[in-house]
């Protein structure tokens, strides 16, 4: 059987959902292997369905569907105006389909439907158009050799067979940011989503047929990280893998890469992203960036800005404000349109939080607001919802909040992936930068100030991919999104991401000059 009828309880809304591995543009079952995935709605803890668990040998056949369709239907065989086209229809297919999405997403992940409807989906189908409008402007240059016998000039050829590894917390929008640059340059791909969510890269491959894609161009495998995200890293026909997750699994990666055929890697890890907050920053607003800036998707966000570090004359006014701006945000459930967050995505991550928390109590931190574990059904750190908070009487909030933190703490050096955060203090700007650059990360950091010359010069300070200045974790398409340090290798998003699916060739022409 490669699909099921899902039933979405709060609306009573029956969807298709494929179950399948999607090889060659069809839903087929596994070649050697019984095993299934179980997906979990994180909010009930019930059983969605069961979709089949791609095995290595899947992987295989679904790599050699992609270098087939490269070197026949896709590649350099099918114009950028082409690609284009294609993807705008994807674009809007997925327009169409934002509601059932969402609410597959929802029902997988455990976010809102208005945050993966309006933000998750609506950010994805902008992607597609962003990426829709280079496929037919990568071009290369031409260079002066010798102006009467010699030219050479630069090709930007699509790089080959692609595997893109994707993590749970964001299965649309990272499927779309992998996606979109990979077929705008005329790559094929072997797409492997989370094993906690692989539903929607399973709905979403309905419409790569339904949009027109030659068969073979985009497959989906959903498979366990160490069978299927194992045998793409390691496959010796695979030219590139594009990954985005921990850091633990990045380091696997590239060390499968080298180890078979030296095949391209992108990496975005993980985060333990630092907001410095001077003195002369508006409080207001830097209280309601600090406080969004954890709980957004849960703190299940890999520039989730888990450290603050506020300068010691203000420390009292802005911790006050965050407190009053945290105990104001509420996490419930799916279809609560003013929800700011769900359940988190499964037990696994629901236990890890946990024991952050009881870390942070452990090694002496103080907690200033919630820290308090709930019983209930649904992996909600802290159920906020109005249902909710007549049983827990208004104690129950949305994040929790540790202050009188040291640099050796868990909850200040590790990602914890979930909405905790960390508040710090220090006395002049060099501290501030140091405390904030002191972790092995380095993909997203903020600062607050209302000094100009002082965000200019902590900006160029802060070692991450991304800073934040008077705002804090907004993406958009057209800029540049990657770590330093452990944080990654490679960029997304922009017109860097066409570096990520392109190998450059450079052809030299003598039309002249002859052998003596
Ligand atoms: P994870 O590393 O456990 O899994 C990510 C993906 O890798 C999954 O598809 C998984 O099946 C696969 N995988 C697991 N083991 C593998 C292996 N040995 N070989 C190949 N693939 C393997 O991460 P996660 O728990 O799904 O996601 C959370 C992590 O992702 C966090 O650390 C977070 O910071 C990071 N993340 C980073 C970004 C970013 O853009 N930098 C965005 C989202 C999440």
């Amino acid at each position: 059987m490669t699909s099921v009828q899902v039933t979405i309880a709060a609306t009573g809304k029956v969807l298709n959902v494929p179950t399948g591995l999607f090889i060659n543009n069809e839903f087929v079952s596994s070649v050697d292997s019984q095993d299934k995935i179980e997906c979990i709605d994180p909010a009930t803890e019930n059983a969605i369905c069961s979709v089949t668990a791609g095995s290595a040998t899947d992987i295989d056949l679904a790599v050699r569907a992609a270098r087939n369709a490269f070197k026949t239907s896709w590649g350099k065989n099918v114009t950028g105006f082409e690609r284009s086209r294609l993807l705008n229809k994807l674009a809007d297919l997925m327009e169409r389909d934002a509601q059932d999405l969402a609410e597959l997403e929802s029902l997988n992940n455990g976010k809102p439907v208005k945050i993966a409807r309006d933000f998750d989906i609506g950010d994805s189908v902008a992607c597609l158009r962003y990426y829709a409008g280079f496929a037919d402007k990568i071009v290369g240059q031409t260079i002066e050799i010798d102006n009467k016998t010699k030219v050479a000039f630069t090709k930007h050829d699509p790089i080959g067979v692609c595997g893109q590894i994707i993590p749970w917390n964001y299965p649309i929008q990272m499927w779309a940011w992998k996606v979109a640059p990979a077929l705008a340059c005329g790559c094929t791909i072997v797409m492997k989503p989370s094993e906690f969510t692989p539903l929607t890269a399973l709905k979403l491959s309905e419409l790569i047929v339904e949009a027109g894609f030659p068969p073979g161009v985009v497959n989906t495998i959903p498979s366990l990280g160490s069978v299927g995200g194992a045998a793409l890293s390691a496959h010796l026909d695979v030219d590139k893998i594009a990954f985005t997750g921990s850091t633990v699994t990045g380091r696997k990666i590239l060390e499968a890469a080298a180890k078979s055929n030296l095949k391209k890697v992108s990496l975005e890890l993980g985060g333990k992203s630092p907001q410095l907050v001077f003195e002369s920053a508006d409080l207001e607003e830097a209280s309601k960036w600090a406080a969004l800036g954890i709980l957004y998707n849960t703190g299940q966000d890999c520039t989730a800005g888990s450290r603050v570090y506020v300068q010691d004359t203000v420390y009292d006014a802005f911790l006050e404000k965050l407190v009053e701006k945290a105990k104001a945000l509420t996490i419930s459930h799916a279809f609560d349109e003013k929800s700011g967050g769900g359940p988190v995505v499964s037990k696994v991550q629901y236990d890890k939080i946990w024991s952050y928390i009881d870390s942070g109590k452990q090694e002496g931190a103080k907690c200033i607001l919630g820290g308090v574990k709930r019983s209930g059904k649904g992996y909600y750190v802290d159920p906020t919802s109005v249902r909710l908070l007549l049983i827990y009487a208004l104690t129950a909030y949305a994040m929790t909040v540790f202050t009188e933190i040291r640099p050796d703490m868990k909850i200040v050096k590790d990602e914890i992936f979930g909405p905790v955060l960390s508040v710090g203090r220090f006395a002049t700007e060099d501290e501030g930068i140091e405390l904030a650059n002191n972790t092995s990360y380095g993909l997203g950091a903020g600062l607050h100030s209302n000094d100009a010359s002082q965000c200019m010069r902590v900006s160029q300070a802060l070692e991450a991919g991304t800073v934040w200045v008077n705002q804090y974790n907004l993406l958009y398409n057209n800029v540049p999104f990657g770590g330093k340090k452990q944080s990654g290798i490679g960029r997304e998003l922009g017109s860097h991401a066409l570096d990520e699916y392109t190998s450059v060739k450079a052809i030299h022409w003598n039309y002249g000059e002859k052998l003596d």
